[in-house]
């Protein structure tokens, strides 16, 4: 999975802008302009919380074509410090989004690296990530014959990829029900456990928008997606989208082995408690003509049966 999507010439993400309707998926800030706005207010509250400290780190991780922070910036102008407070570092390791985001950030003095790692550790954060940690590589276990055994890519006699199986290097604390699926991420543990660090250390604040569960518990999530729609995983390495849902339980469990506080919300819930129907109403009294899209995309990202309930937000800040 860390290859198909990150291999430097022949990775997924490496070659391509794969967002809208001309890509393969969309994201929340590609539906509308207000996703980015509310995550402006909840990033202006938390400084505000924090006494407004005089210099504060703004990172976002994996920002695709950087449209949320590039509205994000814009519905936080006018409150008072904050710009001047705020630098803006972008974590991206695909030099195609890299490009575009240099041209949605044009003027606002922000930094690209290919890691949070390399971001001074000097002053507190204010961390987004939507649909980032659901990129990074996961495990799969498999059950079978009343035991766990790894599920690995191999070759079959007609040169194809295949799933075979080989000895599990862990023991998950489920039972072994015949072709269960566990899946694991020590990718996505260590990059949320540095953060946690980061934030333990400097203070500040995390947010990390994604699709996944609130418990932890067996599932095969991992799904290919291409021009919209699912393919079978194998079958277009570096040339589909490759994603699992997050397991937020854990990420929870690693901000409170950290000393930080989590909570975590459905997309719904959260865009509510942030204001997103307010946001809509003045839009639209802006925009006279576009109320239809506007309620439109409201529905897309809060409704029950698309984006609000499969959807949870986590943040993160000390407790
Ligand atoms: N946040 C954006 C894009 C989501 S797609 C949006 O909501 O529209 C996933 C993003 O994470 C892409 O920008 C991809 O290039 C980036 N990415 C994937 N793996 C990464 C890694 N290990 N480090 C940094 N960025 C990564």
């Amino acid at each position: 999975m860390g290859l198909a999507l990150g291999h430097p010439q022949f990775g997924y993400y490496m070659t391509r802008d794969p967002l809208g309707q001309s890509g393969d998926f969309t994201t929340a800030p590609e539906i509308s302009q207000m996703f980015g706005e509310i995550i402006g207010i909840w990033c202006a509250d938390q400084w505000l919380k924090m006494g407004s400290p005089a210099k504060i780190r703004l990172v976002e991780l994996g920002p695709g074509r950087g449209t949320l922070m590039a509205d994000l910036l814009r519905a936080t102008k006018n409150i008072p410090g904050f710009h001047a407070a705020c630098s803006v570092h972008m974590v991206e390791t695909s030099p195609v989004l890299q490009a575009r985001q240099k041209h949605a950030l044009e003027g606002h003095g922000a930094a690209w690296h290919a890691s949070f790692a390399d971001i001074p550790a000097d002053l507190p954060y204010l961390v987004v990530a939507n649909e980032f940690f659901d990129a990074l590589p996961v495990r799969q276990l498999v059950a079978h014959d009343g035991a766990w055994h790894e599920r690995v890519v191999a070759l079959d006699a007609d040169n194809e990829l295949v799933f075979a199986v080989r000895q599990a290097g862990i023991t998950p604390a489920f039972e072994p029900v015949e072709n269960a699926i566990y899946e694991f991420s020590p990718v996505r543990a260590a990059y949320m456990n540095a953060l946690c660090a980061a934030l333990a250390l400097r203070g500040g604040s995390l947010l990390a928008i994604d699709y996944g569960h609130e418990k932890t518990a067996p599932g095969d999530t991992l799904q290919a997606m291409r021009e919209h729609r699912f393919t079978p995983v194998l079958h277009h390495i570096g040339e589909a989208d490759l994603t699992s849902h997050v397991d937020f339980d854990e990420l929870s469990r690693i901000a409170v082995a950290n000393g930080l506080a989590p909570e975590l919300r459905t997309q719904e819930t959260f865009l509510n408690d942030y204001g997103i129907n307010i946001r809509a109403q003045r839009l639209k009294v802006a925009n006279a003509g576009h109320s239809q899209s506007i309620d439109e995309a409201v529905a897309r990202l809060t409704g029950n049966g698309q984006m609000g309930r499969l959807f949870k937000v986590l943040s993160v800040a000390k407790a």
